[in-house]
């Protein structure tokens, strides 16, 4: 059995934040990922959004992660040379009833560090968007959008120069937790057993699933894996739009968005489809609904504009119609396993907030004074 200090299984945004923060503060790194290589789940299935941290609940590890993570990454982004664009976005009321909800949400953003989310008047509004229709609108300048792929890319430079080694084709399959460390055996082309000092779960989906195959791992404090996919449908064309679109939010969900990359494509979504299993199939008939909802803000779309895109899964620890959950980090302080640290329901904005949450993990270890 080999012994390696410090394993991160999972190689999306996350457990690569997480790897690079390790091996920057001096520790011994290993990679591994059940996939071929980084990013090939959720971290390359969302909309790329930078979010400025306005609706989580105040105090929350996600509006914390996610004001912190935005600025940390801006600033990333501009000194590796990662394509990004701060566009803004705009959160547009289309009835009297909606425009009344601006002021809270507001304040809401103002409560967690986003204080420049300015109200707008429907003429102000039109003058920034001439396609849009709305009562008034809300402006966030602090909202954008980045290239994942390349973010992601940069933290796995930034850790493997750092001395982290990846490996691929390496799904760890279970573990165990002894008084040396945490043993586990990784299967697929080249099985091995190692033992590791610190072991970071940034499984995503599938974090849940490694806690519970870990031998010492309090069942209890395993959360249910719940999915909620989130659908997209792209339009033909370019984007009406140069700023990000938002309906005022509805109960469980921010409503029929309206995204942009920075190639100036637009898409529209993810809804929420709740499901069993993973399986990233677009259903072409959930785009009906699109119409409608996209119309109230946006009355130009032309018929027929909108194709089945692309899919990402929430990996939600509650299930529907429960109130919303915070990010789970959990260290020894919580299930009283040494050298453990899961992460639980990193779902949107855990892109955003990546850099940040990679911070939190350390503290939850010590390692941040390991070394
Ligand atoms: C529809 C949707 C839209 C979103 N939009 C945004 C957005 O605009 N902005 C934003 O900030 N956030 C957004 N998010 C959230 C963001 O995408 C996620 O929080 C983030 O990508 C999670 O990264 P991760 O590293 O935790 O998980 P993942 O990217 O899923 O990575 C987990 C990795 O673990 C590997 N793995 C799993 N099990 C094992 C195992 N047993 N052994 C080895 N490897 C294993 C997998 O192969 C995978 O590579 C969105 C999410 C969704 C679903």
């Amino acid at each position: 059995m080999e012994d390696v200090d410090a394993v991160v299984v999972g190689a999306g945004v996350v457990g690569l934040a997480v790897a690079r923060a390790l091996a920057l503060a001096g520790r011994e790194v290993l990679v591994l990922d059940a996939a071929e290589g980084i990013g090939t789940e959720t971290s390359s299935r969302n909309s790329e959004v930078i979010h400025a941290g306005i609706y989580y609940p105040a105090g929350s590890l996600l509006a914390k992660t996610c004001v912190e993570g935005k600025h940390r990454l801006y600033r990333y982004c501009a000194e590796r040379g990662v394509p990004h664009s701060n566009c803004g976005k705009l959160i547009v009321a289309t009835t009297e009833e909606e425009a009344g909800r601006l002021e809270g949400i507001r304040a809401r953003a103002a409560a967690n560090g986003v204080p420049d989310l300015r109200l707008l008047t429907r003429a102000e509004a039109v003058a920034m968007e001439p396609a849009l229709s709305c009562t008034a609108a809300l402006h966030s300048p602090s909202t954008g959008i980045v290239d994942s792929h390349a973010f992601m890319l940069a933290l796995q430079g930034d850790a493997e120069n750092a001395g982290a080694v990846f490996a691929f084709h390496a799904p760890v399959a279970r573990g165990r937790a002894t008084e040396t460390g945490i043993e586990i055996e990784v299967g697929g082309a080249e099985p091995m057993a190692l033992r590791a000092r610190l072991l970071v779960n940034a499984a995503g989906l599938h974090a849940p699933a490694l806690a519970r195959g870990i031998e010492g791992m309090p069942e209890g404090q395993v959360p249910t894996a719940y999915y909620a996919k989130g659908n997209y449908f792209t339009l033909a064309g370019r984007s009406p739009f140069s700023r990000l679109i938002y309906p005022v939010p509805v109960p469980g969900g921010l409503g029929t968005h309206l995204t942009i990359d920075l190639g100036g494509q637009a898409r529209f979504g993810p809804d929420v489809e709740w499901v069993d299993r993973i399986d990233y199939a677009v259903d072409p008939r959930r785009g009906d609904s699109f119409y409608a909802a996209i119309r109230r803000y946006w009355p130009g779309l032309p018929d027929g504009a909108l194709s089945p895109g692309y899919s990402g899964i929430r990996p939600k620890i509650v299930p529907p119609g429960a109130p919303a959950q915070d990010f789970v980090v959990q260290g020894p302080a919580t299930h009283g396993v040494p050298g453990l640290v899961n992460l639980f329901g990193i779902e949107s904005p855990g892109l955003t907030a990546s850099l940040a949450l990679a911070d939190h993990v350390l503290a939850a270890t010590g390692a941040l004074h390991a070394t």
